[in-house]
């Protein structure tokens, strides 16, 4: 197996140079040139492993080349212990007669992204030295909330790598600053950018596109990669736990083992849901994969016309992490089902226009196995509320938006098999919000923890508990123009240098 480009360079790399990169130089994302088959016996033997070890296997089959399954082992067994996650790597957790939700938030930052960032930088740093590379790696991350504290959480006081993070200033919650500002570290730097998340996401995909900035680096000591979710180390580890929530309901008995289940996933990025999509291309018995939008439901309008459109306004809603106009990963999906010279045209559209929009045929095939759902604020707050009130499950805003579509699709469209909603984040982690759905009054964001835990008698995550009592290190006032971010970038290393 090797990894090549979605936009179809012949280049072909190793999975540590995959890793290590980030991006491809023609501005495409790696994908491997063939999807591992998840045998029948291969998903048996995973029935009665822990998760790191189901995790380990898993990866093996698309890093083998370059990991050996038992540095794979030793990086799951560190990623996924029990005090970096006390509730359990990614437990399911059985809501209503056919709907299970698994939650993916027992993490250091309770959101999901740390099932992907607690073991990236450890699959980096070995990257690092398979490549035979001689300079620092410098992390570049635009957030839009989530991936920014998992990131620094992940990456922080690791050997031979630094890390930045940007994130919009009006894009994020009280508690999502107040994470980043308060990072401990000594390799770690964070900065506000005025605008919105694709705003700070164009300003690091305009570094990581320019070969001056590169060739500047360069001479300092370092290259730069990438935590977002286009790095194939963030996108691989999220496979893992598919297949194991999979195992998970055969072994409780909520399926059958061959049982094809549905899976919704709360999408903004592209991310979470290809993944899903990988699995189900390994062979997990998936039938349909639905991608559940909030109000920015550019997705749900792509998969029910063919036309990606992001000429339209952007909203903030109560699911930050959610709102995204440019979904990445959605060019995956098309190298995978269209191929690459298709894809990059598509891509070429994109850029100039804004839009593109597939032919019938493409269409079809692009949207077989998949259903877009979207949630408008209104009914985010009204399931948080319903969910609670029918089976005293607590659900956050964005796995509100989950689970409302998973809903919406049961009734409309298959209501016989088994459905697993994706639950992305921590109540706490958007307890303002959680609490005006289910008390009907708003509250102050930081008295909001505690009075949702009395409440709804459940207990306040110990990473939430004290936040506001931390030290500010990064003053989230002090925030810059998204065209002065490589400066910001420059100004960063000397600083993390001199400390
Ligand atoms: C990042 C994030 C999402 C979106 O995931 P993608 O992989 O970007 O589609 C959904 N919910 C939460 C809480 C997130 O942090």
């Amino acid at each position: 197996m090797y990894y090549v480009s979605t936009r179809g360079s012949d280049e072909k790399i190793s999975s540590a140079e995959a890793i290590k990169r980030g991006i491809a130089p023609d501005g495409g994302l790696y994908l491997p040139n063939e999807i591992p088959a998840l045998t029948d016996t291969c998903l048996k033997g995973l029935l009665d492993k822990d998760y790191p070890s189901r995790a380990a296997e898993i990866l093996s089959m698309f890093l083998s080349d370059d990991y050996t399954l038992e540095e794979l082992k030793a990086d799951c067994n560190a990623a996924y212990s029990q005090s970096s996650f006390p509730g359990g790597a990614a437990p399911v957790v059985k809501v209503g007669e056919n709907l299970s939700v698994l939650e993916l938030w027992h993490g250091p930052t309770c959101a999901f992204k740390d099932m992907a960032l607690q073991l990236m930088p450890r699959l980096l740093s070995r990257a690092l030295v398979k490549t035979g590379e001689k300079n620092r790696a410098f992390i570049l991350v635009a957030t839009s909330g989530d991936t920014g504290k998992a990131a620094l959480e992940g990456y922080k006081d690791i050997d031979n790598i630094d890390i930045m993070v940007y994130y919009p200033r009006d894009g994020v919650s009280t508690v999502q600053k107040l994470q980043m500002a308060t990072q401990g570290g000594k390799n770690v730097y964070v900065c506000s950018v005025e605008g919105n998340f694709d705003d700070a996401q164009n300003g690091v995909k305009a570094i990581f596109g320019s070969s001056d900035i590169a060739e500047r680096l360069k001479k300092e000591g370092y290259i730069l990669s990438s935590a977002n979710s286009i790095n194939w180390g963030r996108l691989v580890p999220q496979i893992a736990y598919y297949i194991s929530a999979y195992c998970d309901m055969v072994v409780s008995g909520e399926i059958k083992f061959g049982e094809e289940i549905n899976v919704t996933v709360p999408t903004g990025n592209f991310g979470n849901i290809l993944a899903a999509y990988i699995a189900k291309n390994m062979g997990l018995p998936i039938n349909t994969l639905v991608c559940a939008s909030n109000k920015n439901n550019i997705l749900t309008d792509f998969f029910e016309t063919g036309v990606y459109d992001r000429n339209r306004s952007f909203y903030t809603t109560v699911s930050p992490s959610m709102d995204i106009l440019i979904s990445s990963n959605l060019e995956r999906l098309l190298s995978m089902k269209c191929g690459t010279s298709r894809t990059a045209e598509l891509m070429r559209q994109l850029k100039e226009t804004g839009r593109y929009e597939l032919d019938a045929d493409t269409f079809k095939t692009v949207k077989y196995g998949f259903d877009g759902g979207c949630c408008d604020e209104e009914k985010t707050f009204a399931v948080i509320k319903d969910i609670f009130g029918r089976y005293g499950y607590l659900c956050d805003t964005h796995t509100a938006v989950g689970v409302s579509c998973a809903m919406d699709y049961m009734a409309k469209c298959d209501g016989k098999r088994k459905m697993l909603a994706v639950s992305t984040a921590s109540p706490y982690k958007f307890a303002p919000a959680v609490y005006t759905a289910i008390a009907g009054k708003t509250v102050d964001e930081l008295e909001a923890p505690e009075l949702l835990s009395a409440l709804t008698s459940t207990d306040i995550p110990l990473p939430i508990k004290g936040i506001k009592d931390k030290e500010i290190r990064f003053d989230p006032k002090a925030s810059i123009k998204a065209d002065k971010m490589a400066d910001a970038m420059f100004a960063a290393l000397k600083e993390i240098a001199s400390r």
